[in-house]
């Protein structure tokens, strides 16, 4: 293998950056030559395709977003997308792809793996919700930037009294919400893969007033329903007044954390080394702190899984 290529789709995360860099710099130390595909699929399809060197990525360690830049593409989820995208790697000479991105992203790794074009996939997304990693790229500092925010409505909400209603992302999966519940001590996490009752909620509520709590904090991931739904639902049932702060985009943005710079850089490098190894059609994840990885076919039939013990514990210290 002489040259490789790297992109990054979907959604944006941080983290993205240390992990081209990682890519980059890896395979440039192994003898390989780097090509960067702005702008994901999108990208790929109409042959915005740069050769990298190791200056290239210099100073993106620390940068939110992605260098490369990200999209979304309609054309390549047809055949005749796909059958582009192979062109202009094969006009570059580029012989294997490594592909940072969610879950949309990963199918299209699949589908060019299928055709026979080699694929790494690296996960990266703040939504944590690929299947055979503990952690996505980008989850952790999101989390920050989550825990940041409710601090912040913390202050307010002590003052004024309040109840707060924290609306998170993380599309269908609980993550982003149950750990930075559990991490802002927030009184109730609502999360997609367990059932709240309204009248639960408005009980825990009530406890709290009776013991002389001065505020209480709701959070909601988006997956549940919107926090603007939930304060309007919590008004009808029991007239509790609440404020709602969606955090939206912010989520997504900032300076990757200490963590997700050191796991982009991880799986950067593994990246390069499953494609040394002639190990092609891959997923790359971490399990227990190991770098791991699998066949990329694979993420099609696996689910991923939130750890319900910590939000049965979270429930356990909200009393
Ligand atoms: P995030 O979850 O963070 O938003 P994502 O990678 O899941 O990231 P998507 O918009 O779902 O984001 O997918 C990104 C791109 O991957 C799509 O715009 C499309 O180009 C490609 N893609 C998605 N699904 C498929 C598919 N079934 N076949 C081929 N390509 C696909």
């Amino acid at each position: 293998m002489k040259k490789i290529g790297v992109l990054t789709s979907g959604g944006d995360s941080p983290g993205m950056n240390p992990a081209i860099r990682a890519v980059v710099r890896k395979a440039i130390f192994e003898g390989l030559e780097v090509y960067g595909i702005s702008q994901g699929y999108k990208g790929l399809i109409e042959g915005n395709i740069q050769k990298l060197e190791v200056g290239s990525v210099g100073d993106i360690i620390q940068r939110g977003g992605t260098m490369l830049q990200s999209a979304r593409c309609e054309e390549f989820k047809t055949e005749e997308g796909q059958d582009k995208g192979i062109e202009q790697l094969k006009k570059h000479g580029i012989e294997a792809l490594v592909v940072i991105g969610g879950d949309g992203s990963y199918q299209g790794a699949i589908k060019l793996t299928k055709k026979g074009f080699p694929c790494i996939g690296i996960p990266g997304t703040i939504d944590n919700d690929i299947p055979g990693t503990d952690y996505t790229l980008g989850f952790n500092t999101a989390l920050h930037t989550v825990i940041d925010a409710i601090d912040r409505i913390r202050d307010t909400a002590s003052s004024h009294e309040r109840t707060f209603i924290v609306e998170v992302m993380g599309r269908d999966a609980g993550d982003i919400a149950l750990w930075s519940g559990l991490a802002g001590g927030a009184e109730t996490i609502l999360i997609p893969e367990a059932d709240e009752s309204f009248d639960d909620i408005i009980a825990r509520l009530h406890q709290g007033n009776e013991r002389g709590k001065k505020h209480s904090i709701i959070v909601v991931a988006e997956g549940v329903m919107s926090g603007n739904e939930l304060a309007e639902k919590l008004k009808e049932k029991s007239g509790v007044e609440t404020r709602v702060t969606v955090l939206g985009h912010i989520q997504r943005g900032g300076s990757p954390s200490a963590f997700d710079r050191v796991l982009g850089s991880r799986f950067g490098g593994y990246a390069v080394d499953l494609l040394l190894q002639g190990r092609g059609g891959r997923a790359v994840g971490i399990q227990k702190n190991e770098l791991v990885d699998y066949d990329i076919l694979e993420v099609l039939g696996k689910e991923h899984h939130i750890d319900m013990n910590m939000y049965k514990l979270s429930k356990e210290l909200s009393i």
